[in-house]
């Protein structure tokens, strides 16, 4: 699959649902609808749009939300989809707030999971539990720990938060690559809940954090927006997401499912195409595929996020992160 700009789209990103346990602030808030139960795609349709896609060119899946792991019966989706690796999918991932990892670590390294994005903004009980609303530190920290005992590759994905974590992020860059996890920063992206007072810009905190480390530039990059530093002393990676920079887009590789079953061309962006209408109509798997490589020709060249917008401001800015699945 190509989009109208020559790249190549090879990796979709599904969310398995809106709902969460937690409340990151700069995520949802005690006002975020979530979509109806009826709307919500079952695990068969997902697998479905899924294997279609696998069939059209996908190579790497990664299971996302709101939070995947509180969907009923998640495993089954992962061993399910893990029945495609190696025969046409190189990688099944997922990206979770960790309060159930601990029950499911091993069932997703068996599924054939390998590698897992796990969100941890600090290491502060009191701080986790003002960030996420509800959350509650110790579980997340187990969660990691039995990732690690699973053979799971880690990242730990951390958003900056002026006031709030950035005092911490040195501790937790020391605490990452101490256990083999890659460390990711993220400035804060205007989505949903996201606070623009917040926003603290990934520069500073680099300056901050070469006063301790060294930090060299690598050109190791995904075709996702992180690009990575190698921090001497440590020997980890740091990865960087600023996505105000559009820097990333024009090698963007992806496309996203809702869990309410629309393909997202872009992160911040709200046109998408309504698979789950097809898929209900009873529509065959020719209709569907016409339908996704239609809504490719329109994957815009890049986001139209504006630097500490809110939901309310800008164009973009829209769908919470938990909608489209971060
Ligand atoms: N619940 C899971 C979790 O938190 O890892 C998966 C879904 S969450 C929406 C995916 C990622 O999006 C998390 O790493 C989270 O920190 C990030 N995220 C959510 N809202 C964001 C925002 N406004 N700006 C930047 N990152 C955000
Ligand atoms: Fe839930 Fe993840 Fe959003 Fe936090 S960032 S509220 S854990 S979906």
């Amino acid at each position: 699959m190509q989009d109208a700009f020559g790249r190549r789209i090879d990796y979709l990103r599904v969310s398995a649902t809106d709902r969460c346990d937690l409340r990151c602030s700069y995520c949802m808030n005690d006002e975020t609808r979530f979509v109806s139960r009826p709307e919500i795609l079952t695990l068969e349709e997902i697998e479905r749009l899924c294997a279609l896609f696998m069939r059209m060119g996908v190579q790497k899946l990664r299971i996302t939300g709101g939070e995947p792991l509180i969907r009923r019966n998640v495993l089954s989706l992962f061993e399910n989809l893990g029945q495609w690796l190696g025969r046409g999918l190189s990688e099944l991932s997922l990206t979770t707030n960790a309060t159930r990892l601990e029950e499911y670590a091993g069932g997703l390294a068996l599924a054939g999971v390998n590698r897992v994005n796990v969100s941890l903004d600090t290491l502060d009980a009191a701080t986790f539990k003002a960030i996420t609303r509800q959350g509650n530190l110790a579980k997340v920290l187990a969660g990691i720990e039995a990732a690690r005992a699973a053979g799971l590759r880690i990242k730990l994905n951390c958003v900056l938060m002026k006031g709030v974590n950035e005092h911490e992020i040195a501790s937790l860059l020391a605490w990452s690559h101490e256990r083999g996890c890659d460390l990711v920063l993220i400035e804060t992206m205007p989505m949903g809940e996201a606070r623009s007072d917040l926003f603290l810009p990934l520069d500073t905190v680099l300056e901050r954090l070469s006063q301790t480390y060294r930090l060299e530039e690598t050109d190791e990059r995904t075709n996702g927006p992180a690009r990575y530093l190698r921090v001497l002393e440590t020997g980890g990676r740091l990865g960087l997401i600023a996505p105000l920079s559009h820097h990333f887009c024009e090698s963007c590789n992806r496309v996203r499912l809702t869990a309410a079953g629309k393909l997202h061309l872009c992160l911040g962006r709200e046109d998408g195409v309504d698979l789950r209408r097809l898929l209900r109509a009873n529509e065959g798997d020719q209709a569907i595929e016409d339908a996704i490589l239609n809504a490719l020709t329109v994957k815009p060249r890049g986001h139209d996020f504006v630097a500490g917008g809110t939901l309310s401001q800008g164009p973009g800015a829209v769908r919470a992160m938990s909608a489209t699945g971060g």
